[in-house]
């Protein structure tokens, strides 16, 4: 069996196998058994009771540990200085990896990392939740989605040893950390002067990875695979369950989309029965399977006045705002072609020829 296939065994098979456990002894062997693990693989054939191992750091079962992902104070190591946060539960369980600031500028998710980590109770918990909470963490420092090379790291992944500075950022986290992932949460924002409505972004193709968003339990759930080089898309490759949440905008901490995000993390880690929490799901029709951007319209750039707000529900020729080209004093009516929820927009802002300005999220019957 190779690794991909036992991980995708072993997601699929947590729901069904994996329930309440009298002890740790007794439950890693009840565990073993439903989930189909194979000793060797992931998390499975761990020993519960030594310490975990990674990056060269161990952590003791029920307990926390924090350090960087490179343990030296060189020129070279600023690179890759993220703080890589552990808890390691007292009983086995899966490993949930949450990635923050892929994006530098993308502060909400930085933070529902840090305080949803924060509430974890390792004593308490069933597995292990690794938090690497500033991937890129020079950008974070300084405000910038990009890298110093202004390369996207979130298209670089899964990287090489050989490549770019991103493409050698890439390769170590994924290599050394994410690949010992179960499931991942990669937290995002909307890029620079739009605003996205709190949403999960899942394969919906992938039953393990529809199931698992839906239990986030807050927003909506919009269908996409990701682009090539994304974390998201390659860990799903690798056969990890991996979704994103995207809240809000960048370069602010917003309180509202920080706080559906950290319970959005622990409605996981109850989905995955780490801990004792409930589970909590959202109904069917707020899965989405369908999205795109309605755009400035060619010649028709100039100053954006939306009308809409994120999260309206709109019809066919609705109007979303318009554009006023501050020359010609003419007002470009901006006009819904499609029924649905608006899921991201600009904001007020000077656009040109074909930019973003509503992003509308539908589903497939309509
Ligand atoms: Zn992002």
């Amino acid at each position: 069996m190779s690794n991909k296939q036992c991980v995708r065994v072993t997601v699929a098979s947590w729901r069904s196998g994996y329930r309440r456990r009298p002890s740790a002894g007794l439950a890693l062997a009840l565990w073993v058994a439903g989930t189909g693990f194979v000793p060797g693989m992931a998390s499975s054939a761990e020993d519960w009771s030594a310490p975990y191992e990674l990056l060269g750091r161990e952590t003791a079962p029920g307990t926390k540990n924090k350090f960087q992902f490179i343990d030296d104070r060189s020129f070279e190591a600023s690179y890759l200085n993220t703080p890589v946060f552990v808890a390691r539960g007292a009983a086995p369980g899966p490993t949930l990896c949450l990635a923050a600031g892929i994006h530098g500028d993308e502060l909400n998710g930085v933070e529902v990392a840090r305080r949803a980590f924060a509430q974890i109770d390792a004593k308490e918990l069933r597995g292990t939740v690794i938090a690497l909470m500033a991937i890129n963490a020079e950008g974070v420092r300084t405000g910038n989605r990009y890298l110093s090379d202004r390369r996207d790291l979130n298209r670089s992944f899964p990287g090489s040893a050989g490549g770019s500075v991103a493409s050698i950022i890439a390769n170590a986290v994924f290599s050394k950390v994410i690949k010992r992932c179960d499931a991942l949460i990669d937290l995002h924002t909307a890029s620079n002067n739009r605003a996205n409505v709190p949403q999960i972004r899942a394969d919906l193709s992938n039953p393990a990875i529809r199931d698992m968003a839906m239990h986030f339990g807050v927003g909506i759930v919009v269908g996409g695979a990701g682009p090539d080089g994304s974390l998201r898309g390659e860990a799903a490759n690798a056969g990890i369950t991996a979704i994103i949440y995207e809240a809000g905008e960048p370069l602010r901490f917003e309180e509202e989309q920080i706080d559906r995000g950290m319970r959005g993390v622990h409605n996981v880690m109850a989905f995955l029965d780490m801990t004792d929490e409930a589970a909590q799901k959202i109904p069917d029709d707020r899965v989405y399977q369908r999205s795109r951007w309605v755009r400035a319209k060619s010649g028709q750039g100039g100053f954006f006045f939306p009308t809409t707000r994120l999260g309206d529900m709109v019809e066919v020729g609705d109007s979303l705002g318009s554009v006023l080209d501050p020359l010609t004093d003419q007002a470009h009516d901006v006009v819904s072609p499609i029924a649905g929820e608006v899921i991201g927009m600009a904001v007020p802002q000077p656009v040109l020829s074909g930019y973003g300005l509503v992003h509308m999220a539908w589903h497939d019957s309509d």
